[in-house]
């Protein structure tokens, strides 16, 4: 029987990265993954193809502004739908082959198939092929990630009524894709299709879009998408989706119960995403799930079983990619001995719409909640000479600093490459900077960061140089 120090369930964000760590830290590592692809779903249908898809339908979105900068394209400007998803699946191809690459590059074992815990030091790999093998390790990191969920009404048959899985790889772009469910996922999907040309409605159960974040990013995405030709159904429960040959029709209804009925070709279902641990035989290893289905584990991520641990979106918390890559440093250096720490509260969560979303720390309503004095200050990008440059003026940054102290509790932003920008708040926060060390540093001129510089002055004595 193979013997390792390390072995890990899952090969995503989570698990690779945990991987590759331990493997850094002289740990004999084997990673289990039921894919013949690495990377989880981050890099085969969740990251990685949202942003390719995103980022060929933005090259289209932008030609309608050539001629604003004196660009005239003669001829049809058409979409090849076929190409880009090919294009998109190429980028995953290489971006899953980077991972073997860093598997073989670490020595780290990779064992293509199912894991199940046979006890707790065993794991049985299943193969493709129905053969089995049983790997033996002295701990056991769970990076088993998370799959779409659904409502117990909807069917989905993945061509019609479909998750964000099969909207990557669309045969078509759809003349009227209802989505259901108007948080990151669904937004972002809806806004590739929006572009290549299809009418877009979402329905939301809550009174906005990216319900999770500052009130203010929600609003002004609102009103952006809505200008772009996005429609909104929010505060609306879905109460039934019905397919009819190529016809899919979504009822939902509001809170003064009148019913819209929506019909479209397509509808996406981006309701969240559930924990997975379907065949991980946790029981066997006697590692205890929550009601939700996460693998319960301590503030060291260490399950109920003590050489078991379990990260990323099988956990609790933010269902995110980098979280997940922060646990899997975490656990590798726990293993190794050393004290790593993570600070939750500065796990930036970004929506890579144009203009993109991104904020940090406490939103100005989870600080009304909790009671805590704060000054506000924001800046438009319409004020920037860079936007204004590159044509950008879309939205702002809004930072919230603590009335006492002026120490910096929370960074919002809309706008243009905010998704990069927002780093740069991550790093005064992480530092405990205030709002006034923030408006004291050489921002270069002109760049989109200067935003940042200015919604610092704003809410230290109300002194933004540029409105
Ligand atoms: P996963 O990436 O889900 O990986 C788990 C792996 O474990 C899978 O490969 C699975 O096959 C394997 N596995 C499961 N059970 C077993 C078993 N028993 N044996 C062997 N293998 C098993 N996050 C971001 O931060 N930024 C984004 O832009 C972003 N965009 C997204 C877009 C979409 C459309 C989706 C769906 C998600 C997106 N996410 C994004 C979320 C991100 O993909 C997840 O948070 C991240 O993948 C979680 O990583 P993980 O390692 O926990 O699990």
């Amino acid at each position: 029987m193979s013997s390792f120090d390390v072995v890990i369930i899952g090969s995503g964000p989570g698990g690779y990265v945990a991987a590759i760590r331990c493997a850094q830290l002289g740990m004999k590592t084997a990673i289990i993954e039921k894919y013949s692809s690495l990377g989880g779903t981050c890099l085969n249908v969740g990251c990685i193809p949202s942003k390719a898809l995103l980022a060929s339908s933005h090259h289209y979105q932008e030609l309608q502004h050539f001629a604003d900068h004196g660009i005239e394209v003669s001829g049809d400007v058409k979409v090849n739908l076929e190409k880009m998803i090919a294009r998109k699946q190429a980028v995953v191809d290489q971006t899953s082959g980077g991972v073997k690459y860093l598997m073989d590059k670490n020595k780290v074992e990779v064992f293509e198939g199912i894991g199940s815990f046979e006890s707790a030091t065993t794991v049985k790999v299943t193969k493709n092929d129905g053969s089995s093998e049983v790997i033996e390790s002295k701990n056991i990191i769970i990076a088993t990630g998370s799959k779409p969920s659904s409502l117990p009404f909807i069917k989905l048959d993945k061509e019609r009524v479909i998750t964000s899985t099969e909207a990557l790889k669309l045969p078509e772009v759809p003349k009227h894709l209802v989505i259901i469910g108007g948080g990151v996922i669904g937004i972002e999907l809806g806004q590739v299709y929006l572009r290549l040309g299809a009418k877009v409605s979402v329905v939301e159960y809550m009174d906005r879009i990216i319900p999770g974040m500052d009130a203010s990013l929600s609003k002004e995405l609102t009103k952006v998408l809505k200008k772009q030709g996005m429609k909104f159904y929010t505060s609306h429960k879905v109460k039934s989706v019905e397919r009819a040959g190529d016809v899919v029709t979504v009822e939902a209804e509001n809170t003064k119960g009148e019913v819209v009925s929506l019909e479209g070709d397509y509808s996406l279902v981006s309701v969240g995403r559930r924990p997975y641990t379907d065949g991980l035989n946790a029981d066997n290893a006697g590692v205890k799930l929550t009601d939700r289905g996460q693998v319960e584990v301590n503030n060291h991520l260490q399950t109920s079983v003590s050489n078991i641990y379990a990260i990323g979106d099988v956990v609790r918390g933010a269902m995110l990619a980098h979280k997940a890559e922060e646990e899997g440093v975490l656990v590798a250096e726990i293993l190794a001995g050393q004290k790593p720490h993570i600070d939750y509260n500065l796990i930036p969560g970004v929506v890579y719409t144009w203009p993109e979303v991104a904020a940090v720390g406490q939103t100005e309503e989870q600080l009304k909640e909790s009671g805590v004095a704060y000054k506000s200050g924001s800046f438009p990008f319409k004020a920037l000479g860079r936007a204004r440059a590159g044509g950008d003026t879309d939205g702002f940054v809004k930072i919230l600093a603590d009335a006492k102290t002026d120490e910096v509790l929370g960074v919002h932003m809309i706008g243009a490459r905010c998704a990069d920008l927002i780093a740069e708040a991550v790093v005064a926060m992480e530092f405990r900077a205030s709002a006034e060390d923030i408006s004291r540093m050489s921002h270069a001129h002109p760049t989109f960061a200067e935003a940042i510089k200015e919604a610092a002055m704003a809410a230290t004595d109300n002194r933004p140089l540029h409105v």
